[in-house]
């Protein structure tokens, strides 16, 4: 007879921080959480929780929030910040520099953009990022951005993402840049079948995600649609994002961005568009009936004047809605908080410029966006809040630095409003990602130098 064997359970204790956000509709001060295998089992008051675990950690002078979601970027661009001739352009000028600049990319562009834009998320409150890349030049492939993230202990959803239709066929990107379809769905199936891991608790998931209305034929976003349902994984893409864009889709398909989407059967609670700037009242509903979700990518939205999304009437409808960093090009910057605090004010704007329904956005529901919003968006029941049954993803921020003397009282709120510059410790699943300001196993020295090695190679 063999004997019975237990796995060692491993538990974390954090307590003593000055507060704890659950998102729940719970803050606890002098308080943290108890977690058995990387899952949150207790939260609330020190005094309330276990009295010991296999790792204790004191967090007293902290605040402790759940860990951020981004759901929009594109690692890859962190080479191309503030590139000269796309600083001070909208979207489609701003894409024709870039399309020849991103095309001379080759798998170690890919592989050190992807750590680096994954680490610099990282540092500032990210715990899941959603990447999307949509143009594998020169033999790169995700495989590249999963070996970047490799060893990164933070849950990294890639996407397959594609362009198809070229300049000669009617659509912005240059031929060049542009793929054959049979390649496109092969290369989607290759990429689920070895990258995607459907377990609540997954660290590495992969997204279908065609890149736009301007740059993908209808046949290949039908294809990708069904494909995608037929594999169980979500899909992707920009949507409605400038009045350029609207012209585009009324003049080649006679009707504007959500109709073309629902057109395609691009709606529903699989699907989330990044940014949907430009969608009027009664496409807002539609959105809310299908629950279909959006990327709010405000510093992205401002950079290239694309608009105000009317994101108080999103939550209204119904509409899931999660933040989209959106750098490293429209953005320049890949700061996970600092893009909550963006959306705030971005949103209080919007509301007192008549898009969007009032009362004005607080603070806690901007971070609700960040959280519970973003998890919503990207198909995901297992993190967003503190609490039983969700994945110990949490971020802690020392209180005593400079940005929030004099905020002490209000420690949430301020470590959104006093725009803290990185985050002090991370944890995902139970393990650590962020300590004391730094990533196992990533020299971030060594990382920029490269990176800028890598970024100088593209400017001709
Ligand atoms: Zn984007």
């Amino acid at each position: 007879m063999s004997p019975v064997s237990f796995l060692p359970v491993s538990s974390l204790l954090i307590k003593h921080a000055a507060a704890v956000a659950t998102m729940d509709g719970a803050e606890h001060h002098d308080a943290g959480l108890y977690a058995e295998d990387g899952w949150i089992v207790q939260v609330g008051p020190t005094a309330d929780l276990p009295e010991t675990a296999d790792e204790v950690v004191d967090l007293a002078g902290h605040v402790v929030l759940p860990g951020l979601v981004n759901t929009h970027h594109h690692l890859y661009q962190t080479l191309t910040r503030v590139f000269p001739g796309a600083q001070d352009s909208g979207l489609f000028d701003w894409l024709r520099v870039l399309y020849p600049v991103w095309a001379r990319m080759t798998p170690d562009h890919v592989r050190n953009a992807t750590r680096l834009g994954l680490v610099e998320l990282a540092l500032s409150g990210a715990t899941t990022v959603f990447d999307h890349q949509y143009l594998w030049p020169n033999g790169s492939r995700i495989d590249d951005q999963f070996e970047g993230a490799d060893g990164l202990n933070l849950r990294f959803h890639a996407s397959y993402g594609s362009m198809s239709l070229g300049e000669s066929d009617g659509g912005l990107p240059p031929d060049s840049v542009v793929a054959d379809e049979s390649d496109i769905l092969e290369e989607s199936v290759r990429a689920v079948e070895a990258f995607h891991d459907s377990e609540r608790g997954a660290k590495r998931r992969v997204v279908l995600a065609p890149c736009s209305p301007f740059s993908v034929t209808s046949e290949l976003m039908t294809e990708s649609a069904r494909l995608a349902r037929e594999l169980g994984v979500t899909l992707h893409t920009h949507l409605a994002e400038t009045g350029d864009e609207e012209e585009f889709c009324i003049e080649n398909f006679g009707c504007r961005p959500v109709a073309y989407m629902d057109r395609l059967d691009w709606t529903g609670p699989d699907v989330w568009y990044a940014h949907a700037v430009h969608v009027a009242a009664d496409e807002v509903l539609r959105m809310g009936e299908s629950g279909t979700g959006v990327a709010h990518c405000p510093t992205s939205n401002m950079r290239l004047a694309s608009g105000l999304a009317p994101v108080t009437r999103y939550l209204d409808a119904g509409v899931p809605v999660g933040i989209g960093v959106d750098g490293s090009a429209s953005n320049d910057s890949s700061h996970m908080l600092g893009e909550v605090r963006q959306a705030l004010l971005l949103n209080r704007l919007a509301v007192s410029h008549g898009i969007g329904a009032g009362p004005q956005m607080t603070v806690r529901e901007a971070l609700t966006l960040a959280t519970i919003g973003g998890a919503e968006v990207i198909g995901r029941d297992d993190i967003g809040r503190l609490a039983p049954g969700y994945a110990a993803d949490f971020i802690a921020i020392d209180l005593h630095r400079v940005e929030f003397a004099g905020a002490l009282h209000d420690p949430v709120a301020a470590s959104i409003l006093c725009n803290p510059v990185t985050i002090d410790h991370s944890w995902v699943g139970g393990e650590p990602l962020v300590r004391d300001g730094h990533i196992d196993g990533v020299d971030l020295d060594d990382l920029v130098r490269e990176q800028n090695r890598l970024a100088g190679a593209l400017v001709e």
